[in-house]
């Protein structure tokens, strides 16, 4: 039921608006919005959030227009919804301006700027005067100046006459606040006269005042009272406030200068008045500093100090750099004409240390804005990227605009050197910085390209490997059976023949069979290296101990003749390997400990855990290995004396096996002294349970 009212209310009240014709009030427009929110409509909900924004807009409550404006936004961001962000972030720049707020505005019609350059180029020229006003009032007039020239660039292109006629005002504006008065005065008579042939009053009261007030900087006040006059009498007739109370401010001014100080003051009094009404604290800021100057003059320092503060109070308030900059000055100088040397120096220095971060701020903003540039750069190629296609059918158009933008170019030129000097710095960047881009496109594509041929040659690589190692395989095992003839005959030949045939032949006989005897060993050595990377694994747990009995009974001929000591440690770890793979290794480790040794072999073995892995070391007494061979050993066919019986491939045959487990095998060892080999096995859950199992049992 409630519901249903709810709905019939929302009804009622759009038809309402719809057959009057008025405006929603906040009230009522607050009321729809609870509503929205009870029936779960975001985008009702941000449609009457922007709604109550531009309500509060038009009743200059700046500060609630941009609470607005925000929620819209934050409501857009949380709930996704599709919705042009453009004519919010619009609308919350300029409210950000109106309310002083010209950092927030800066950033936020840089937003803008990134959103809408790479899409649409038609509302780029107010983001444009928008950031010039914000940037002239944040202090920053080259970049305000940057922007207002863009914006009148765009404007001029289209014909937009209203357009032109604002951003001449605005870059009128710029070079007064920057003191180039001269320059002032062109763009302010530019605007006068486009002013009266558009028939726009406001503007043309606007480049009145501001003539007056250029003529007057430039010491030329019976003209500027002139314009100033004229100016007052147009805002007059059109009841435009602001209008009168700058022009009765700059009449105040032009007086002044003519030392006319009690008529100045009245002017001034009756600006200030009208802007306090006005809410002009902007305004109100200069009222209040010129009222203290002529109270200077007046011989009244103590009022004069008192609207100086006052003046300076207010700039605080609405975060005003180039005010508060202007506050310390005039009070410093206030003070050293009075001889206050102590408040003429906290002043003066507030007004060193300002004027330092407005420079520090213009350079940060500065980089900022070159970020910004960069970054619509970036996503203008990317677009570009994808309208490739298009722009190969609109070539000829293409050119067409390339000339015409050529023309524009030329009469920038013409018009302002050093805004093309400044241009042509940018696109030199830019330049570098798209060269720069494709060199690193170029590079990434060498790189890729280089990667590509490694990877061939990886797997070419792995190809021959294989087929090496089937080679391997295949010889060794096929030249191992007329090995075994030619064994077997020459053996014959020994015993049959032993008594018929000379000694040398007998020796002869016996080089054979060595001979036979030692390839034999080595092709099947060759063959167990060339039979493990084939053969899959079978891992299991294994228990240590039992596989050292298992080496020691095969290795039992060689212990004996060399009556070779085994020490081993009482408890070894379970591991999880194939047994075969660790009794090769094992056995080759032991058996060569006890072959390279030239009294009575000692063997240790032990194991202990460090950083998830079972370090097991084999020790002998031996002969020991020179430092420079320690890792060649680990490599095929590598003997280092010719008087020891081998192959030079046990060691190989070992690295592979650990290898192919994530673990390593190295030596240490002294010459001399014995040896020292070591192989890492990586700890597996399953070993370690096993493990634990096996202490609990043990305790
Ligand atoms: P082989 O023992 O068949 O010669 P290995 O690959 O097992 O082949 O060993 C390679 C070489 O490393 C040996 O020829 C020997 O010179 C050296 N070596 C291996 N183990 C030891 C050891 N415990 N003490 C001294 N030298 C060793």
């Amino acid at each position: 039921m409630k519901k249903t009212l709810n709905i019939l209310f929302l009804i009622l009240y759009s038809n309402l608006i719809v057959f009057t014709g008025q405006a929603a009030s906040l009230d009522s427009l607050e009321q729809l919005l609870v509503l929205a929110v009870q029936e779960k409509q975001p985008v009702k909900q941000t449609e009457l959030y922007v709604e109550m924004g531009e309500l509060a807009y038009s009743k200059r409550n700046y500060p609630k227009a941009i609470e607005q404006f925000n929620r819209a936004l934050d409501l857009i961001k949380e709930q996704s919804i599709d919705v042009p962000l453009s004519p919010i972030l619009m609308d919350l720049g300029k409210s950000y301006n109106k309310n002083d707020n010209y950092k927030e505005a800066i950033s936020t019609f840089l937003q803008l700027v990134k959103i809408e350059k790479p899409i649409n180029g038609e509302i780029l020229d107010k983001i444009y005067h928008y950031l010039s006003k914000a940037y002239q009032n944040a202090g920053n007039t080259e970049l305000a100046y940057e922007y207002g020239l863009k914006a009148l660039e765009l404007r001029e292109t289209r014909k937009d006459l209203k357009g032109i006629l604002r951003s001449t005002y605005q870059l009128g504006g710029i070079f007064f606040y920057q003191g180039n008065y001269k320059m002032a005065l062109e763009y302010y008579h530019t605007t006068k006269k486009l002013a009266i042939e558009q028939n726009e009053k406001k503007y043309c009261y606007n480049s009145l005042a501001a003539i007056g007030g250029s003529l007057s900087r430039l010491g030329r006040f019976d003209e500027a009272i002139i314009f100033d006059m004229e100016a007052y009498e147009l805002a007059k007739e059109m009841d435009y406030a602001l209008g009168l109370a700058y022009s009765t401010h700059n009449i105040g001014t032009a007086y002044y200068e003519k030392m006319a100080y009690d008529t100045a003051l009245v002017f001034f009094q009756k600006s200030l008045e009208i802007k306090k009404k006005l809410n002009d604290r902007w305004g109100q800021t200069a009222s209040l500093r010129y009222i203290g100057n002529t109270y200077f003059e007046m011989g009244n320092f103590e009022k004069c100090i008192e609207f100086m503060t006052t003046s300076l109070e207010l700039a605080k308030t609405i975060q005003s750099l180039p005010r508060l900059i202007e506050g310390h000055d005039a009070l410093a100088d206030t003070y050293e004409k009075m001889e206050n040397w102590e408040a003429a120096y906290f002043h003066r220095t507030k007004y060193a240390k300002l004027r330092d971060s407005l420079i520090t701020e213009t350079t940060t903003q500065k980089l900022g804005d070159t970020k910004t540039r960069y970054e619509v750069q970036q996503s203008e190629m990317a677009l570009q990227e994808k309208d490739k296609q298009m722009e190969l059918t609109f070539r000829y158009g293409a050119l067409g605009v390339f000339g015409l933008l050529g023309l524009l170019i030329w009469s920038l030129i013409s018009r302002n050197r050093h805004q093309i000097e400044v241009n042509e710095v940018l696109t030199e960047k830019n330049q570098q910085i798209q060269e720069q881009n494709q060199q690193l496109a170029h590079t990434n594509e060498q790189l890729e390209l280089a990667f590509q041929q490694i990877r061939e040659q990886n797997k070419k690589l792995e190809n021959s490997n294989m087929e090496l190692q089937r080679f391997a395989f295949i010889a060794s095992h096929d030249l191992k059976e007329p090995l075994r003839t030619i064994g077997s005959y020459a053996n014959l030949l020994k015993r049959r023949y032993k008594n018929r045939l000379d000694t040398d032949a007998n020796e002869f006989l016996d080089f054979i069979t060595s001979g036979v005897g030692r390839m034999y060993n080595l092709l099947n050595d060759v063959l167990a290296f060339s039979r493990l990377e084939e053969k899959e694994t079978e891992s299991e747990i294994i228990n240590v101990h039992e596989v050292i009995n298992i080496v020691r009974a095969n290795l039992g001929q060689q212990i004996k003749d060399k009556q070779a000591i085994l020490n081993i440690q009482p408890a070894l770890p379970n591991i999880l390997m194939d047994s075969n793979h660790l009794s090769q290794v094992l056995q080759n480790l032991i058996s060569n400990g006890i072959k390279f040794s030239t009294y009575q072999p000692t063997i240790e073995i032990a194991c202990e855990n460090r950083k998830g892995f079972h370090i097991f070391s084999v020790s002998d007494n031996g002969i020991g290995i020179e430092k420079k061979y320690q890792e060649k050993i680990f490599e095929m066919f590598q003997r280092l004396d010719r008087q020891y019986d081998g192959t030079g491939i046990g060691l190989a045959v070992c690295k592979k096996i650990i290898n192919q487990y994530g673990g390593d095998i190295w030596v240490e060892s002294t010459e001399g002294k014995g040896s020292t080999f070591y192989f890492s096995v990586p700890v597996t859950e399953v070993g370690k349970t096993q493990n634990q199992a096996m202490a609990v049992e043990a305790i």
